[in-house]
């Protein structure tokens, strides 16, 4: 039988659940891009960081959307 749960690397508990938080990604000690990780709802440990797929680039958004 497949195991469907993914478990913790750390704990060793099934992930059924996640702590999603909003983070920043830095690059070359600027923040550059919205990121969201993932930690275990038990340990905190981080299993997944990834680029927040709604977030908007900060410059693009900070134009004013129509200038001529
Ligand atoms: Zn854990």
């Amino acid at each position: 039988m497949a195991i469907l749960q993914g478990e913790c690397p750390k704990c060793g508990k099934r992930v059924l659940h996640v702590n999603v938080e909003h983070i920043v990604g830095m690059v070359d000690g600027t923040s550059k891009a919205r990121c969201l990780s993932y930690s275990c709802i038990h340990c905190n440990t981080i299993m997944g960081v990834q680029i927040d797929p709604r977030a908007k680039p900060r410059l693009r958004s900070s134009k004013p959307p129509a200038a001529s």
